[in-house]
Parts: C-alpha cells; sequence; structure tokens
C-alpha cells in the first residue's frame, strides 16, 4: 500500500472545485500535507444550472472558510427559504416546503398530530406550524440587523449564480493551496492493477496521481467511460429527461426577489423559477415520454410570458440514475459523473457536498483503499435511493389527471417499493423520527411531513383521538405562530434591502 500524498480531481465545475477546496481545508495542502491538482478543460464548459441548494450548503461555505457577504456579492447570490409547489396537487392549489421545522418550543406539545385532528382549523400544514411561509410570502429576508451584523430566526439556503459560483469556488481553493491545471485530458491510462496511472492531457502532457476524483460531468471520464461503473436508470420512477432553461432580465431594478424556489407544474413536468440578485433563473424539465420538445418550448414560453421573445432556452438532454459504485480503486465520482436526479429540491449540489466530506473524512491517508471505498459506495447508495423516495413523494400524491405525466406518476407501479411502505403505514400515524436514518437522510422528516401534509395525505389519527389529550395547549401554539410570524413581519428587512446592503459592504 502507498500512501495517498497527491489527489488530482478532474473537472472544475461545481463538484470538482467544492470537492478541491473542501479537501484542501480538511487534509491541509502545507508542507507535509496532502497535494490536491485540478484539471480542468477551456474547451469543455461547465453544466452551469445548478442555482439553487438546501441548508446544507450553509455549513459547506462555513467549513471551506467562504464568508457569506462575499459569496452573495461575487455570486449574484440570494437567500432561499423554502419552496413553493404551485399547481402540484391540482391546478389552482399550492403549498409551501418551508426550511425551518415545525415550531417546537420546550415543554409544549408537538404540533402535528393536533394539526391532523383538526386543531388549526382550515390553516395549512406549513403555515400552522411554523411562521415561515408568511414572512417568505411578504418578500421578507430570513434575518435581520443587529449590532451591525446581520442575525435572525428563519433557516435558509442561497440561489445563486452556478458560473460565478464555480469562479469564486476556483479562487478560493487556490488560496487553500489547490494547483489548477487548464488542460483538456484525451487519454486516461491503467496501472497493472487496474486502478488508474495518470491522465494524460492535450496541452500538459501527463498528470499522475494517487487519488483521483472524477468531477467530469455527464462524460464521466474515468469512473463511466474508463472503469464502466454502470448506471442504474431510475426513468421508470422518475419520469423528466429534459430540460429548457432561460435567464430572465428583472423587469426592475427593484423588482421584489421571491425568497424561495417557485416551482410549478406543468402537463409533463414543472418548471423551476429561481430569483438571483440581478436575474431570474428559469428552466422547464420534462418527460419526452409525455410531450415534444416543441411544445414543451410552449410551455416554457407561456410561464415566462413576453420576457421570453427576445431569449433563446438552452437544450439539455438528462440521465437520471446514479452509479451504485461510485468509488472503484483509486478513483472516486462525485457530482453528476456519480449521478443525476431531477433537481425538485436541490438534490445535486447537496449530494456533492456529503460525497466531499466522505473522501474527506475517510480518507485513507495510509493507502488502504478497499474499507474506504466499501463504506463511502454503501453510504451513496443509501443517499441516493432515499432522495429518489423523496422526490417521488412530490409526484405519486397529486390528484391531477389532466394529462398521462400525471397518472403515470399516481400509478403506484411507479412506486418503488420502500415509499409504498412508507405511504401505506402513514395512512393510520404519521411519520415518526424512527422512519430515518439522520445520518443517511439527506431531508429531514419535516422535509417529508411538509411535502405529505402540503399535498393532502389523508393520515388519519381519529381512531387514536383519545390519545391525544393536549388539545387546548396546541390551539395556544398555532394562535402563537400567528402572532409572531406578525412581529417577524414587522421587523425583518425585505429581501432584496438585506441583499443589497450585503453588496454594498466592501
Ligand atoms: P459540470 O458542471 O458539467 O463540470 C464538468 C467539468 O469537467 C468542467 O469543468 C469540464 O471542463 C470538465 N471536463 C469535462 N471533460 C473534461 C476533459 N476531457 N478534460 C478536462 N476537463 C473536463 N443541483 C442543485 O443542487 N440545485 C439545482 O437547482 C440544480 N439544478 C439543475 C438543473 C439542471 C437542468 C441540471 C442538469 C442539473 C441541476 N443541478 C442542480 C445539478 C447541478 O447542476 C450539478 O450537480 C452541479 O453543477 C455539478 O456539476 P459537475 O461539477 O458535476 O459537472
Amino acid at each position: 500500500m502507498n500512501p495517498i500524498r497527491h489527489i488530482l480531481i478532474v473537472g472544475g465545475g461545481t463538484a470538482g472545485w467544492l470537492t478541491a477546496a473542501f479537501l484542501a481545508r480538511t487534509l491541509g495542502t502545507a508542507a507535509g500535507g496532502v497535494r490536491v491538482t485540478l484539471v480542468e478543460s477551456s474547451d469543455i464548459g461547465i453544466i452551469g444550472v445548478g442555482e439553487g441548494t438546501f441548508p446544507s450548503i450553509r455549513g459547506t461555505l462555513a467549513a471551506i472558510g467562504l464568508d457569506e457577504a462575499r459569496f452573495i456579492r461575487e455570486c449574484d447570490a440570494t437567500f432561499k427559504q423554502g419552496v413553493s409547489f404551485v399547481d402540484w396537487s391540482r391546478v389552482g392549489e399550492r403549498y409551501f416546503h418551508p426550511f425551518n421545522a415545525p415550531s417546537q418550543r420546550p415543554g409544549a406539545p408537538e404540533l402535528m398530530p393536533y394539526w391532523l385532528l383538526g386543531e388549526a382549523g382550515e390553516r395549512a400544514f406549513a403555515d400552522a406550524v411554523s411562521m415561515q411561509q408568511r414572512v417568505a410570502d411578504a418578500s421578507r429576508a430570513p434575518k435581520r440587523a443587529s449590532d451591525g451584523d446581520w442575525l435572525g430566526p428563519m433557516n435558509y439556503a442561497y440561489h445563486f449564480d452556478a458560473g460565478k459560483f464555480a469562479t469564486l469556488l476556483a479562487t478560493h481553493a487556490q488560496s487553500l493551496g489547490v494547483e489548477r491545471v487548464i488542460a483538456t485530458v484525451e487519454r486516461v491510462e491503467r496501472r497493472g492493477d487496474g486502478g488508474i496511472a495518470s491522465v494524460v492531457t492535450r496541452e500538459r502532457g501527463t498528470l499522475s496521481a494517487d487519488l483521483f476524483v472524477d468531477c467530469s460531468g455527464f462524460r464521466a471520464l474515468l469512473i463511466g467511460e474508463t472503469l464502466g461503473a454502470p448506471r442504474k436508470p431510475l426513468n421508470d420512477v422518475l419520469f423528466v429527461d429534459r430540460a429548457l432553461a432561460v435567464q430572465v432580465p428583472w423587469p426592475a431594478a427593484d423588482t421584489a426577489i421571491p425568497s424561495y424556489t417557485i416551482s410549478t407544474a406543468h402537463e409533463a413536468g414543472w418548471t423551476w423559477d429561481i430569483g438571483l440578485h440581478r436575474r431570474r433563473g428559469v428552466g422547464y424539465v420534462y418527460s419526452s415520454r409525455h410531450t415534444s420538445d416543441e411544445q414543451a418550448e410552449r410551455v416554457l414560453r407561456g410561464y415566462v410570458g413576453s420576457a421570453s421573445d427576445a431569449l433563446t432556452p438552452r437544450f439539455l438532454k438528462l440521465e437520471t440514475g446514479y452509479r451504485e459504485t461510485q468509488w472503484i480503486g483509486n478513483c472516486v465520482a462525485v457530482g453528476l459523473s456519480a449521478g443525476f436526479l431531477e433537481p425538485l429540491e436541490s438534490s445535486g449540489i447537496g449530494l456533492i457536498e456529503t460525497a466531499a466530506y466522505l473522501i474527506g473524512y475517510l480518507f485513507p491517508a495510509d493507502g488502504n483503499l478497499e474499507p474506504a471505498a466499501r463504506q463511502f459506495n454503501e453510504h451513496m447508495r443509501a443517499r441516493f435511493e432515499r432522495i429518489v423516495d423523496f422526490l417521488k413523494l412530490h409526484y405519486c400524491l397529486t390528484r391531477r389527471d389532466d394529462n398521462a405525466f400525471w397518472r403515470d406518476n399516481a400509478d403506484p407501479s411507479s412506486w418503488t417499493p420502500t415509499l409504498r411502505d412508507r405511504l401505506a403505514q402513514w395512512r393510520s400515524r404519521p411519520p415518526h423520527r424512527l422512519d430515518f436514518i439522520a445520518d443517511l437522510e439527506m431531508y429531514p422528516p419535516s422535509s417529508w411531513q411538509y411535502v405529505l401534509y402540503g399535498m393532502g395525505y389523508p393520515t388519519d389519527l381519529s381512531h387514536a383521538r383519545p390519545a391525544w389529550l393536549r388539545a387546548a395547549e396546541a390551539r395556544q401554539e398555532f394562535a402563537m405562530i400567528a402572532q409572531v410570524a406578525q412581529r417577524a413581519l414587522a421587523d425583518l428587512p425585505d429581501h432584496r434591502a438585506l441583499v443589497d446592503a450585503l453588496c454594498a459592504r466592501a
């Protein structure tokens, strides 16, 4: 076994640079540490469409030492407090998935069962158990100013420009000691034992290393093309396989910026609508089995309105699925080379964060790669499986039947067995913490509850009503949440105003 002294990352998108910065920070690149090199092609662009994130991104930026104000300023970034799902249950209905967990004051009862028993009246689940929906709907920021710093009560993630993020990460990672090589990999050379010996580039010759991280995007140069790790296709569960994306200017410099992603269901897929500081990012992801590209473009243009007349959408083919083995020998895949799941809940960047953490923490400095690879593969496989179920949850509870896309999604034969089992149990009891193995889940139990009850899932607790004795206290809590929301609306700054203020800081 040879110790791992040099890591070569192939690819400089979000996956490559985030992994580079994280490894440089956790392993140390100074003398005696590990050498980290990243090679990226100037001819092959990055995918450049991952603009929404999950709150885990804040821990990741802190872990790599990237300052929030700088990130907001340089990446055109805004705050994301959740996702607003429009027309998913039925056309004309909307629900919110906030990032704040349901309110749980010490000593107060858990609110979800009382909401199920009707103690919050007609209030939607997210609105009854958290004040975040009201704050976000009023275009308020998740934080307020306090003593010159920005503090606040709401959990949040960000929206950002993916191209600018990769540029900032590249600068930052190099300041942490990562070496950058601009060259196109043309060939991969193997060792006698099947591992990877080096990559051969057009401009910079042969680059060798002890460990290779494949961040080459959908091409998957090392893990796919060279090592042949099979992809597990998921088109029979998650149907969307095409995307059309446009960048839409704001009509005015002071247009309110929603601090949530707007996800609107359409006849054969859904649109994302993300408000950045200086523009919107809008895209339609759809199923080619259920619509044509021409009709999809009409849907996207119809959604954007006249602002789309001057825009040419970018077209992308998507392969939904993932590799069940993502680490083989001395090669590990991170990002799109490992797998792709539709961007409904920003799992792409979340999975990159997890993979980078795992490589950093499992890092086999002594060169004993196999146990680390096994653990990595088990963990990533479990994570992908759980995310697939969470994404499918958004579809399978729909009551839309206006198109085969929705009817096929609601057909239990397209659900995974684990999801079918869970939904069967949740008819007569709500989801419980013990349904989830926290370390393997990207989405906490509260996210499942927000989608489940946002979509109107009928968990029936009436048989156990006598066991829920704290209805009066629960009603007080529901009233208190509405009152505190009113105070928060008065207290929190406008979302665009906060972003402007952070950008104005030198
Ligand atoms: P890429 O960005 O494709 O980077 C690949 C890199 O490899 C480039 O630097 C390229 O130069 C390099 N490369 C390739 N071949 C060679 C070669 N031969 N030699 C040298 N270098 C090479 N995720 C989210 O979390 N939130 C979202 O909102 C979201 N939206 C998405 C929307 C769509 C339509 C799609 C397709 C994806 C979305 N994702 C989202 C996923 C997200 O975009 C990706 O997970 C993320 O950008 C990481 O991409 P990557 O770095 O793996 O690949």
